[in-house]
């Protein structure tokens, strides 16, 4: 028998569990050492090798260890083997980098790796789907995929979607009965839910009877999608630049080889020097230490709780310019109290904090008793119209489920009713809820098989709905006068920052059609119930941090208008004269006419996820960069349409969260503020250690051109120019990739995203940098070569040292787009160390004997230093009091 065939009971047999009670702790502990964990085999990684010889595939890399072979060959060991020396740790330092950020982008996967929701010792919780056991309880909603191959026990209108394993896109309607056929394939086991396939609509609940590569997935796992890595822009323009920048070099260094060889020095000098200052002046590491600033930045932003599932979204983040953020749980606790009911065209007032159940009713501070005529009633149905689970632990309550029901249960509880008191009653049918109906109903039948149904929702959607409602305790035609009582109560309501509900029954005959159209209609208003969502304490603060980096904050929700306007004033997200838009009016709006007024509007109310998709195209219309933020299985589109879509860790599905760049661990609008801030910060870092290298190489190449115009000897030999390359440029320009921001990134306006490399200014900053060091470089060699003609060595020396310290003084000037001495330098440890530590290798190449044939070096004078010292600081002196 094949686990469709089975009735529940048997699977619980089968599996030795009981699915109101889910698997114990122990039972997972043992079935995961026996299975193992829920995961398909994954392709390999590349091989630590390759990536090691990846290293040395270069072009001009390969040319140089060729020369250096033929300089060995020609009995220049010791420069051969420098060279060779340089060569290999220029290879590991490449291969410890890009094992770097592979490391850290293996963490992101795991990260973003999708959480299952189970029944384990009577408890719901959520684990990491790798941890699902065979005999789980799972509980799966619209918008989840399935994490692995599951018996449906339970289903509320569930719907999958199984195209990756059928190839058929329609949904595929999910229930519980077993089914008596055999051999049936996959797509018509409508009472199995395969691992990976995606929830479209209902919930349901499921026994895992495969996990891993035992799964219908798992049989087909060569099917699935390789994981590629995608280049972000940056990388491509980046690598476009450095082809530009080695055909300059190159054309430069065959320059620099032609007037030495006219000038009389020996050819195979010279051929070896040209190499050795292509391969310092190319740039082409410059990709590789992008990738490692951006991988750096994301683990930042990962402290900062951010995922980045896309790379490029680190760049994107710098250039928003709007955040269309969700209200309810972005911008606020998501933790809903209930604090006013309106009965009878009554108010009632609810004490109590949180979901914590201690609290009473109120009407003009006389506390309500528990016979109060409909409010035991009114909490009931709020009780059986319900999808969350109150549980404690420890004396501390918490919600498993939509807040907003755990709000109602809460306020059940508070009037003295328990799950118990739901056991007279049988759940028949439900209509579950989505933010486009914005209600939800329940078929209930009572112990005298009396049928009625339940509806809550939003208040007017339900309104509409209802002819009836208890005016004064007695059930009474809603007259015009009423309705605008009614009306008038929701709005006190809702301007007090209160989201409304109302709720509403219908008697049910016995045959009734149980086809949901019909059902929610000529409804009998039973109250309202108001509660409060407290804003997350540190929104405001970024909602004006965002104002003054040039971000505006745009609100979103599908709560009341008034709702909305309160929160929104009460963050101060809503200026004076800024509009609110609601949902219908947003229907007859076309793009152009939203187009008009987008500009001034801060919120949208009562919307549906629809809606999302022209806000974000309007904005985009307008030249907006735009972050959207989404949860649910309809916000997806606008998510993936949005330049940074944003999905919630906690309450998000995981088709919101495929379609986002940006997961935010703790659901937090505060979050976004901080990743646009890593990510102006990451931008801005590479901007630095562009400007440091390419300045370094542009000094570097062009001391050699000038020595060879004036007819003079090398003033740097090859050796020298690599340890440059190697130690002077690698290790300061790590550093800067590790930098702090400055102090105004977030009073900046966003980037431009159409801005090349060196716009504001770099390109004219590395050029000026560039030719003063090298010039300062060339002079110190030419005045020490004149009075020293006959110690070449000596006179390449300080050419040598007055180039690196050159470099090490203008690393600071590259930290700032101001002047060098608006930062503390002590801010950047790793670049103290960085700058230290080439000091103290040039110290070594300088000073200690065997290092100096190799390096052909001497000792230096303290003359020498100071003469040096002033020197190398006029390329940042000069520039570095200019605004
Ligand atoms: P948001 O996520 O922006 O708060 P929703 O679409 O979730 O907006 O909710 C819109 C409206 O639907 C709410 O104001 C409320 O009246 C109603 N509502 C929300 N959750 C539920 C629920 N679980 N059951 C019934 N109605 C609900
Ligand atoms: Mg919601």
């Amino acid at each position: 028998m094949k686990w469709y065939q089975l009735d529940v009971d048997h699977i619980e047999e089968r599996l030795g569990v009981t699915s109101n009670k889910g698997l114990t702790e122990k039972q997972v502990e043992e079935r995961q050492k026996q299975y193992g964990y829920n995961v398909l085999d994954e392709q390999k990684h590349t091989s630590r090798w390759l990536i090691f010889l990846k290293q040395f595939q270069d072009f001009m890399v390969i040319v140089l260890l060729a020369a250096t072979l033929i300089a060995g060959l020609l009995g220049e060991f010791v420069d051969a083997i420098a060279i060779m020396l340089i060569v290999l740790v220029n290879g590991f330092i490449g291969y410890f980098q890009e094992q770097k950020a592979e490391k850290s982008l293996d963490k992101l996967k795991e990260l973003s790796a999708p959480l299952a929701h189970v029944l384990r010792d009577n408890k719901w919780e959520r684990v990491s789907s790798r941890e699902v056991v065979i005999g789980d309880i799972v509980k799966i909603d619209s918008g989840d995929r399935i994490p692995a191959d599951i018996r449906i026990i339970k289903s509320t209108s569930m719907e999958t979607e199984e195209s990756a394993l059928t190839g058929e896109s329609l949904p595929v309607m999910k229930h519980a009965t077993a089914i008596v056929k055999e051999n049936l394939d996959a797509q018509d086991q409508v009472n199995m839910g395969f691992m990976g396939t995606l929830v479209t609509r209902g919930s349901g609940v499921g026994v895992v009877v495969g996990t891993g590569m035992n799964t219908v997935m798992g049989q087909i796992a060569s099917l699935m999608v390789n994981t590629k890595k995608t280049i972000t822009p940056l990388e491509r323009k980046l690598a476009e630049l450095g082809k530009i920048l080695i055909v300059v070099a190159l054309l430069l260094t065959a320059l620099v080889v032609v007037l030495g060889v006219l000038q009389g020095n020996p050819m195979y000098e010279m051929f070896l020097a040209g190499v050795s200052l292509a391969v310092a002046a190319i740039p082409e590491g410059l990709p590789a230490i992008v990738t490692v600033a951006l991988s750096l930045g994301v683990q930042r932003m990962i402290k900062k709780k951010a995922i980045v599932r896309k790379l490029s979204a680190v760049e994107t983040l710098g250039c928003a310019s709007v955040i269309c953020s969700d209200k309810t749980g972005t911008m606020t606790e998501n933790q809903m109290t209930v604090k006013e009911i309106y009965l009878n065209g009554k108010h009632l007032y609810v004490t109590g904090d949180g979901y914590d159940i201690r609290g009473d009713f109120f009407i003009n501070k006389t506390k309500v008793e528990q016979n109060h005529p409909n409010l035991g009633s009114m909490l009931l149905y709020g009780m059986l119209c319900n999808n969350a689970i109150l549980q404690s632990k420890k004396g501390k309550y918490s919600i498993d489920g939509d807040p907003t029901d755990g709000a109602l249960l809460v306020a059940a509880r508070k009037l003295g009713f328990t799950d118990a008191d739901k056991g007279t009653f049988r759940i028949i049918k439900e209509i579950p809820f989505d933010s486009d109906r914005k209600r939800m109903s329940v078929i209930v039948e009572d112990e005298n098989q009396m049928r009625f149904i339940i509806t809550k929702g939003a208040p007017d959607v339900l309104l509409p709905r209802s002819t009836f409602w208890l005016d004064g305790n007695n059930k009474a035609l809603i007259k015009t006068a009423d309705r605008s009582r009614i009306d008038a109560a929701i709005n006190t309501m809702a301007s007090k920052a209160l989201r409304t509900i109302a709720i509403g029954i219908r008697s049910l005959s016995k045959n009734e059609s149980l086809e949901a159209s019909f059902l929610e209609q000529d409804l009998t208003f039973i109250g309202l119930y108001g509660m409060i969502d407290p804003p997350r304490k540190e929104v405001k603060l970024a909602i004006e941090e965002c104002r003054q980096a040039g971000i505006k904050t745009v609100m979103i929700t599908g709560d009341h208008v008034n709702t909305a306007r309160a929160i929104a004033k009460n963050l101060n997200l809503l200026p004076e004269n800024g509009l609110v838009i609601e949902g219908h009016q947003l229907n007859q709006m076309s793009l152009a006419d939203l187009e008009e007024i987008i500009e001034d509007t801060y919120v949208f109310a009562r919307v549906t996820p629809e809606h999302k998709l022209k806000i974000v195209k309007a904005f985009q219309d307008k030249g907006h960069i735009v972050a959207m933020t989404g949860d649910g299985v309809n916000d997806a589109p606008a998510i993936k349409a949005s330049d940074i879509g944003i999905s919630m860790g906690i309450s998000g599905t995981d088709v919101t969260k495929e379609a986002s760049s940006l997961v935010l661990m703790d659901d937090n609008f505060a979050t976004i503020k901080e990743a646009i801030h890593e990510g102006r910060n990451i931008y801005e870092n590479i901007r630095k250690f562009i400007r440091y290298l390419l300045a370094s190489n542009v000094g570097e190449i062009l001391v050699m051109l000038f020595a060879m115009l004036l007819a003079l000897p090398l003033p740097l030999i090859p050796v020298q120019i690599l340890w440059v390359n190697l130690v002077t440029d690698g290790l300061p320009a790590m550093a800067l990739g590790l930098d702090k921001s400055e102090s105004d990134v977030m009073k900046r306006a966003p980037r431009n995203p159409r801005e090349g490399i060196f716009a504001r200014g770099l390109g004219y900053k590395i050029i000026s940098r560039g030719i003063l060091i090298g010039l300062v470089t060339l002079i110190a060699f030419m005045l020490t070569y004149q009075n020293n003609p006959d110690n070449l060595i000596y006179a390449q020396t300080v050419a040598f040292t007055t180039l690196v310290m050159a470099q090490l003084i203008h690393v600071f000037d590259c930290r700032s787009d101001h002047s060098v001495f608006s930062r503390n330098p002590f801010e950047n440890m790793y670049l103290i160390l960085a700058v230290i530590s080439s000091l103290l290798l040039l110290l070594v190449v300088i000073y200690w004997p065997p290092m100096q044939p190799v390096f052909h070096t001497t000792a230096l004078s303290l003359r020498d230093w100071m003469f040096i010292g002033a020197l190398s600081a006029i390329p940042t002196v000069l520039f570095g009091f200019k605004k």
